[in-house]
């Protein structure tokens, strides 16, 4: 059996009607009543035929279009996910940069000062650092 496209069938379809000199709406009245000669009722037969096959050929592309839709979505989301990945990534990084910070400020600044162990001291830039860094990393940052 050849495959018709969709345009094909409607030209087919046309034609078929034409050839029988009556009108789509008289065809399918008299259809409906049993009144049709036989060979328009196998004009017409053919003519149901192609719709079927027509009304096939639309919900094909209907599924096609969603599956089309449903393959975009799922590309965005994958991309939705390699940006948060990256994202958390970077973020696991700056906190470990953080902490080494503090280790830093342990090893030059609060092992070395007398009375600077113990979290923020007034006027001291790195104690106050140190103390926001904290803060920070136990998730109570104030923006
Ligand atoms: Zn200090």
């Amino acid at each position: 059996m050849t495959e018709k496209t969709p345009a094909e069938l409607q030209v087919q379809r046309a034609q078929l009607i034409a050839s029988t000199g009556l009108t789509e709406a008289v065809l399918r009245e008299r259809a409906e009543a049993f009144q049709l000669y036989p060979e328009h009722a196998d004009v017409w037969a053919t003519v149901e035929g192609i719709d079927y096959l027509l009304n096939g050929a639309e919900k094909l592309t209907e599924l096609a279009e969603a599956q089309s839709l449903a393959r975009e979505w799922e590309v965005k989301y994958f991309e939705q996910v390699e940006k948060r990945t990256a994202a958390l990534n970077e973020l696991a990084h700056v906190r470990v940069m953080l902490s080494a910070i503090l280790g830093v400020y342990r090893a030059v600044h609060s092992e070395r000062v007398s009375g600077h162990q113990f979290g923020e001291v007034a006027d001291c830039v790195v104690c106050d650092h140190a103390a926001s860094i904290h803060r920070y990393l136990d998730g109570k940052a104030s923006r």
